[in-house]
């Protein structure tokens, strides 16, 4: 079995990984499906009241999943067999796969709010973030493909057919579920599941990376209200952010030791002009002062971020910030300690 780290540098030194991959998959999936389908009859459909009861499960258990599959995602758990086991049941859970999310968390990391950071919000409305995650994800992950592999016809048709490959997966694993937990558990508990993972990950992509009117995207830790307290107790610490991007390998971010009060920039638009000592801007300053819209924006820290247009703040492809010189320093490395920056 191989690492989390190993399948992300085999994906971009081999343009034929991902393809196999998915190719197996698909072997794999249509063999157990067709077995569930001939073995299995689930087709009987009769909600009763009980199984309202099983939403109230779904949501953490959503949670929970986008908890390990985040950390196995980067290794976390120390026996190999078991981070991969956990991890491959998670990513197989969520539809997309271990892989494709080992991919795209990589590239966010070693990227952060750039051009290849395939859950960078920029430009978007939470609302377009969180119901549309496959559209950009897969673009930004595409262009970060090609840009490793080459944009030449030989590569794309390679690119195409593993996309028509892992969508045509997806729907297996959605088929698999429904076979295996027949439509009542599929459909009050698999897919509120699902759902609030997806939206657990989208907030913490959008809230915890936040950017300001100077063109400044920082990283952060929410904890102040009772959702976050809740969340981060059932996600073993989803929202400790700022700390997971200083230090990968902690399973429960919040036990982070080192340093913290420094901003953690992913974008600094002129780090010679606005040195983060001086730097004004900060989240407890946009708390205090200039927060508008509903209580429930508020609460949920969805007002005045990522709503600017695409690169109005500032010209991405001529700035090179200390913080993408580390990160692309960092780019084969991207499991060990993060320095503030
Ligand atoms: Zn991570
Ligand atoms: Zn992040």
């Amino acid at each position: 079995m191989r690492t989390s780290t190993a399948a992300f540098l085999e994906a971009k030194k081999n343009p034929l990984f991902l393809l196999k991959h998915y190719l197996r998959d698909f072997f794999l999936l249509s063999i157990v499906n067709y077995l569930l389908y001939t073995f299995h009859s689930p087709f009987h459909f009769h909600p009763q009241l009980w199984h309202g009861f099983l939403f109230l499960f779904s949501i953490p258990t959503g949670w929970i999943i986008a908890s390990f599959l985040h950390n196995t995602g980067h290794g976390n758990i120390k026996s190999l067999f078991i981070n991969n086991f956990l991890g491959e049941f998670c990513g197989h859970f969520v539809g997309y796969g271990f892989t494709n999310f080992i991919l795209v968390h990589t590239l966010h990391h070693n990227y952060s709010d750039q051009q290849f950071d395939p859950v960078s919000p920029e430009g978007m409305s939470f609302l377009c973030f969180a119901l549309a995650p496959t559209k950009y994800m897969i673009a930004r992950t595409k262009d970060y493909l090609l840009f490793v592999h080459g944009k030449n016809k030989h590569y794309k048709v390679i690119l195409n057919t593993q996309t028509v490959i892992f969508y045509i997966n997806l729907i297996l694993r959605l088929i698999f579920w429904f076979l295996l937990l027949g439509p009542h558990f599929f459909l009050f508990f698999y897919l509120p599941a699902v759902a609030s993972n997806i939206l657990i990950l989208a907030h913490i992509n959008y809230v915890c990376h936040r950017d300001f009117e100077d063109g400044s995207v920082e990283v952060f830790n929410m904890d102040h209200n009772l959702y976050y307290k809740i969340a981060n107790f059932i996600t073993i610490g989803g929202y400790y952010h700022k700390s997971h991007h200083l230090k990968l390998n902690l399973f429960d971010p919040r036990n982070y030791k080192g340093k913290i009060d420094r901003p953690l920039l992913t974008i600094n638009p002129n780090p010679a002009k606005i040195p983060l000592v001086e730097r004004k801007v900060s989240f407890g300053n946009l708390r205090a002062s200039s927060r508008s819209g509903s209580w429930f924006l508020r609460y949920f820290d969805l007002d005045n971020i990522w709503i600017r247009p695409k690169n109005v703040c500032l010209k991405k492809s001529t700035v090179l910030c200390e913080a993408q010189v580390f990160m692309k320093n960092t780019e084969n490395n991207n499991y060990g300690e993060r320095k503030h920056i």
